[in-house]
């Protein structure tokens, strides 16, 4: 897949795609992976990454954004189940200043428990 411009291929969730950085997995197909977030912020906090090379929202291609978006409903329903969780918190940051850290899309699905805050 052709990356646009502003995609560095040496960002973290990149290497972890190629298998060149481990990750807990916990759903995978052709075009998407999931993983648990390495600093959660409530108990089984994941990120939902396409398997096409995008930036960010900005940068993703409409098929690739809504195909992620199907994952993340799938991955929040099954860490509902899995954590006994009374709701689920998505969350989804785009540039610097929008609070992105890691330059490739990702959506972080958090369950959540009542009365539970997540951690900062
Ligand atoms: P964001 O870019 O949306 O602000 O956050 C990036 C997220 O990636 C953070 O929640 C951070 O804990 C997570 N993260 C950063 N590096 C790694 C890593 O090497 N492995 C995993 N599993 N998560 C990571």
């Amino acid at each position: 897949m052709t990356a646009t411009p502003g995609y560095d291929p040496q960002n973290i969730f990149a290497r972890i795609l190629r298998g060149e950085l481990p990750a807990h997995k916990v759903y995978e197909d052709d075009k998407a992976l999931a993983f648990l977030d390495i600093m959660p912020r409530c108990p089984g906090h994941t990120l939902v990454i396409p398997k096409a090379p995008a930036r960010n929202i900005l940068d993703i291609a409409p098929e690739d954004l809504a195909y992620v978006a199907t994952i993340a409903k799938k991955v929040a329903i099954a860490g509902m189940k899995a954590f006994g969780a009374d709701g689920i918190t998505i969350q989804q940051f785009n540039e610097e200043a929008g609070g992105q850290v890691v330059f490739h899309l990702h959506v972080h699905v958090i369950p959540r428990h009542s009365g539970m805050p997540m951690k900062p």
